[in-house]
C-alpha cells in the first residue's frame, strides 16, 4: 500500500510516520526547499528563530504530541516548563496557580461547566467573560491570545471547556531541546528508517479523484497513483486541489504577530510562559534559552513575544505590540531581531481553534491533517490528537 502526503509540515510528517509504522510506503511532497512548514527553525545571527511556532509544545512531554512521539519511537527531548506560567498584572509578576484567580470566578466557571454538561446549551466564552472579575477577564484574553490567537468572542464555551480539561489533565508547556527543528529532523530520520521519502521543491498541483475516491496526485504535470492521500494543507486548500467544493462551513484562520528579541540578561529567567495582562496587544512571552541555551549565541537570550492580530492593519498592530514591549522591557537592553506577521497562506492556524471540522473528506482514501483539522486541544497537541484518530481510521 502506498500513501502520498501533501506537505512536510508537522502534521504531514506525523501522519507519514504513523502510516509508515502501519506498513505504508510513504512519499511526502513539499513545495518549499525545506521541511517543517511553520514548525521549524530559521537561523539568524546565531539565534534559532522560527518559521512560526514559539518553540513550545503546549502540554510538554505528557500531552498528545509527547505521547505520539514516544509511541512512534521518535527521539526528541522535551523539557517541561517550570514554572508552567506566570502572570504580569499591574507591573507585578506572579506564578500562575489556580489561586491567582478569585474563588468566586472559579466557582462561576465550575457552575457554568456543570450547567453545560447537564443542558448542553452553548454560548460564546465572551458571555462568561463579561460576568467575571477584571483580573480573570484579562487573563482569559491573554491565554487565548497567546495559546490560540483568538479572543473570547471567537470560541464557544464547550470548545474552551475541552481545552481547559486537556490543560488540567496534561498541564503546561515544554520546550523541545534544539527547538521546533529538532522535532522535524527526528520525524524525518524515523520516516527514513521505514524507507519513506521526503521530496522537497515538489508542489502538488492537483488531487486526482474518481467516483468519490482519491486516486493520486499530480506533481509537475505527472500523475502518481496512491492508495491513500493525506493533505497537510487544510480542507480549504484540499478543495482547491480537487477542483470541487465540499465544505458546508466557512473555515476562518487565526492571525498573529511574533516578535523575536535578543537580550544579554534574561528577562523571564524561567522556562514557562509569562501571560501579559495589562497590554493592548502582546498576550505572552517565553524565553526559550532558559531551557536550551543553544537556541542563541553564547551569553545571549532569545525572548519571544506573541499577539493575536485584532485588526487587518498589520502596521498598526505592530505599532501597538512594540509599544507594549517598550513598556514591559523598559529597564532592559534589548534588540528586536525579527517581527513576523502570520495570515493568509501562512497563518497562526489554518482554522481557528474550536472551528475544526475533522480529518474526514467526502472522498474515500483522502484525509486532512494538521492545523486545518485539529482535535480539541491547543496547537500542535490538537494536531497530534487528530493524528491518533487518523491512525484509528486507516
Ligand atoms: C507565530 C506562531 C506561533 C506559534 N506558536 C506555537 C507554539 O509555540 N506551539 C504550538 O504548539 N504551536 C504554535 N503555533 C502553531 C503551529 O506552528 C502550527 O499549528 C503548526 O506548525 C502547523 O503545522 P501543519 O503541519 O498543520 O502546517 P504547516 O506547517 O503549514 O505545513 C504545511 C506544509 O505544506 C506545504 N505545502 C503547501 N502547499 C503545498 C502543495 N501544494 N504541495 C506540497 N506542499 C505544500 C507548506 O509549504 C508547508 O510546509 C504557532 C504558529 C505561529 C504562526
Amino acid at each position: 500500500m502506498r500513501a502520498a502526503i501533501i506537505g512536510a509540515g508537522l502534521g504531514g510528517l506525523l501522519a507519514a510516520n504513523v502510516l509508515a509504522k502501519k506498513g505504508y510506503k510513504i512519499d511526502v511532497f513539499e513545495k518549499l526547499p525545506f521541511a517543517g512548514g511553520r514548525f521549524t527553525n530559521l537561523n539568524y545571527k546565531g539565534f534559532e528563530l522560527t518559521t512560526g511556532a514559539l518553540h513550545m509544545i503546549p502540554h510538554g512531554k505528557r500531552g498528545p504530541l509527547g505521547q505520539l512521539l514516544k509511541k512512534l519511537d521518535v527521539k526528541v527531548e522535551i523539557l517541561d516548563s517550570k514554572p508552567e506560567g506566570e502572570v504580569l498584572y499591574k507591573d507585578d509578576r506572579k506564578e500562575l496557580t489556580k489561586k491567582v484567580a478569585p474563588l468566586r470566578t472559579l466557582m462561576k466557571f465550575y457552575a457554568k461547566s456543570l450547567a453545560y454538561r447537564l443542558f448542553k446549551k452553548d454560548f460564546y466564552l465572551e458571555k462568561f467573560q463579561k460576568s467575571i472579575d477584571e483580573f480573570s477577564s484579562k487573563f482569559l484574553d491573554a491565554f487565548l491570545g497567546w495559546s490560540l490567537s483568538i479572543t473570547p468572542n471567537e470560541i464557544l464555551f464547550s470548545k474552551f471547556l475541552k481545552i481547559y480539561q486537556q490543560t488540567m489533565k496534561f498541564r503546561g508547556p515544554g520546550i523541545p531541546v534544539g527547538g521546533c527543528k529538532a522535532v522535524i529532523d527526528a520525524l524525518i530520520e524515523n520516516l527514513k528508517s521505514y524507507d519513506g521519502n521526503v521530496y522537497l521543491r515538489k508542489k502538488v498541483e492537483k488531487i486526482a479523484v474518481k467516483n468519490s475516491k482519491a486516486k493520486g496526485v499530480f506533481v509537475k504535470n505527472q500523475k502518481k497513483s496512491y492508495d491513500l492521500i493525506i493533505s497537510n494543507l487544510g480542507h480549504v486548500e484540499a478543495q482547491k486541489l480537487i477542483g470541487r467544493d465540499y465544505l458546508n462551513a466557512d473555515l476562518k484562520e487565526s492571525r498573529g504577530i511574533k516578535y523575536s528579541i535578543a537580550l544579554r540578561q534574561p528577562y523571564l529567567n524561567h522556562t514557562g510562559v509569562l501571560f501579559t495582562l495589562n497590554t493592548s496587544r502582546i498576550s505572552g512571552m517565553n524565553e526559550v534559552t532558559n531551557a536550551d541555551p543553544n537556541l542563541a549565541p553564547n551569553g545571549r537570550h532569545l525572548l519571544m513575544a506573541h499577539q493575536p492580530m485584532l485588526t487587518t492593519n498589520v502596521k498598526y498592530e505592530i505599532y501597538l505590540g512594540l509599544k507594549d514591549l517598550k513598556r514591559i522591557l523598559k529597564s532592559y537592553d534589548y534588540e528586536i531581531l525579527a517581527i513576523q506577521s502570520y495570515f493568509d497562506g501562512w497563518p497562526v492556524n489554518r482554522v481557528k481553534a474550536g472551528m475544526d471540522v475533522g480529518i474526514e473528506t467526502p472522498y474515500k482514501n483522502l484525509f486532512v491533517v494538521g492545523d486545518g483539522a485539529k482535535g480539541d486541544d491547543i496547537e500542535v497537541d490538537g494536531i497530534a490528537l487528530n493524528i491518533f484518530r487518523l491512525g484509528d481510521e486507516v
